[in-house]
């Protein structure tokens, strides 16, 4: 009889979901507060808050161009290029420099808003180098109040590898150009980027207290980095950058992944698809070890000629050995998008949600989006912040997204959250023997999900395994969230 059967936690966190549905506020305390697994498509750079730009361009003397709002090298103008740090005193200024560097309060008029989003980036990169650990400590820290337990950050570490390879002929020959690049020392600056993430973590650490009475609870997140590849640059560059991110993958534990950014609806990222497949293709031959996922398919129609929308996502996973795509937003727009839709289920390619993203680069949202899609055909997927600062955004608000545009439910965003882990980057076996639904694996089933004292045969994997830990860190979060309900 339903009347004598006892409510689990679960059953009933999702009932409170369902009671708030319809109540932004609530909604939004309760996602708050909701465990939140990983955020694997999130750009470190965009991830900042605009208002942390203009103190950081202030703190270095920079002077900021009074007509686009872009940060300049000293000296400064006082009329037209004053220094940044007059913002912080003239609230006209520093708010038309928040709106600059982010999509706040923005109309589309004579500028798209996928133009105003990537200039924005333009606008405020002077300011980017050297400050990648007080970045590192304002997204952990704000990932931490959410209830994530990881994050997968997408760095450019490599700038020097862009210079080096102009050093070399490019002939097109992958074989000479490899050889070259890595005679030309190459790994100096696999060595460098390196140094620049002790350098950028120790800071991290030092600006969250980490280790000391007070530390933040961002200390506690676990942080991997993936090597960008800046695909809109000439094909010796992208091939440079590539190459010193699978060697950087190689020898840093910390590196997990690479993956090509930049807008895929600018010219050289259209003329030279192809040929960075064949890169991607050609790396993984050679380092099978170092994890791929690509932004694919963050198009819509109208945007790229029709051609351009019928192959990315497939010749990223088939071609280019992606193991995860960023975006897929284009998805239904593909040859046979239905076949393809079915092979990311068998292949299990997980695709990385980014729905504000989307919504305000791409105008696409509620029923142009394809995640009931995805989730119908069995396709893995998980919630992403791809630039929270840019955006406006945070991981919360991503949550609420899907609730609000796609309904839904408690049990389908606890799949996703479970979803980012099982999907990370990170070392060792999984928690998980299955995923739909996720069952766990014998070693850990006797002890309860999170429990504080695992047996011994768990205790086992959990210390083998880094993934394993953290999808532990997940259940547990979990069991303590439902059980105020
Ligand atoms: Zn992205």
């Amino acid at each position: 009889m339903a009347a004598a059967q006892v409510d689990t936690a679960e059953q009933r966190a999702a009932r409170y979901l369902e009671s708030v549905r319809h109540e932004p506020l609530l909604l939004h305390a309760f996602l708050y507060d909701m465990p939140k697994g990983g955020d694997l498509h999130n750009h470190l750079v965009g991830a900042v808050y605009a208002e942390s730009f203009i103190q950081y361009a202030a703190d270095d003397g920079l002077c900021v161009d009074r007509h686009n709002m872009a940060l300049d090298p000293p000296p400064c103008e006082p009329k037209t290029r004053p220094p940044a740090r007059a913002a912080l005193d003239d609230p006209v200024l520093y708010r038309q420099m928040v709106d600059a560097f982010s999509m706040r309060d923005f109309q589309p008029g004579a500028e798209s808003a996928h133009a105003h989003f990537f200039d924005s980036f333009l606008k405020f990169l002077p300011v980017t180098q050297g400050h990648q650990g007080d970045f590192l400590a304002e997204v952990a820290s704000r990932a931490a109040a959410q209830n994530e337990q990881y994050l997968e950050l997408m760095v450019e570490v490599l700038w020097p590898v862009m210079d080096l390879s102009k050093s070399i002929t490019w002939t097109g020959d992958f074989d000479r150009a490899r050889e070259a690049l890595l005679a030309a020392g190459l790994n100096d600056a696999v060595a460098a980027a390196r140094r620049t993430l002790d350098e950028a973590e120790s800071r991290m650490r030092a600006r969250l207290r980490c280790g000391t009475p007070t530390a933040d609870p961002g200390c506690r997140i676990t942080i991997r980095y993936i090597s960008t590849v800046l695909r809109g640059f000439p094909p010796p560059q992208v091939f440079a950058l590539t190459l010193a991110g699978f060697e950087l993958a190689s020898r840093d534990p910390r590196v997990v992944s690479v993956d090509p950014v930049m807008p895929e609806h600018d010219y050289i990222p259209r003329r030279d698809f192809s040929l960075h497949m064949k890169m991607f293709s050609y790396m993984h031959e050679l380092y099978p070890k170092v994890r791929v996922t690509m932004h694919a398919g963050e198009l819509a129609p109208g945007l790229v000629p029709p051609e351009d929308l019928r192959s990315h996502i497939r010749d990223s996973i088939e071609i280019g050995h992606a193991e995860r795509i960023g975006h897929g937003v284009d998805v239904m727009y593909e040859s046979d998008p239905l076949g393809l839709m079915r092979e990311m289920a068998e292949r299990k390619v997980m695709v990385e949600i980014c729905l504000t993203s989307n919504d305000v680069i791409l105008g696409v949202r509620g029923a142009r989006h394809p995640l009931p899609l995805y989730m119908k055909y069995g396709v893995p997927v998980a919630l992403a912040t791809d630039d929270e600062g840019v955006s406006r955004s945070d991981m919360t608000r991503e949550y609420q997204r899907a609730v609000e545009e796609f309904g839904l439910t408690y049990p389908q965003l606890k799949t996703m959250a479970r979803t980012s882990l099982e999907h990370a980057f990170l070392p060792g076996g999984s928690l998980w023997t299955g995923t739909a639904p996720f069952k766990m694996t014998a070693a850990c089933t006797a002890d309860g999900p999170g429990a504080a004292e695992p047996s011994s045969a768990c205790r086992r994997l959990l210390q083998s395994s880094e993934r394993a830990r953290v999808q532990w860190e997940l259940e547990a979060a979990l069991v303590r969230f439902e059980k105020a309900f």
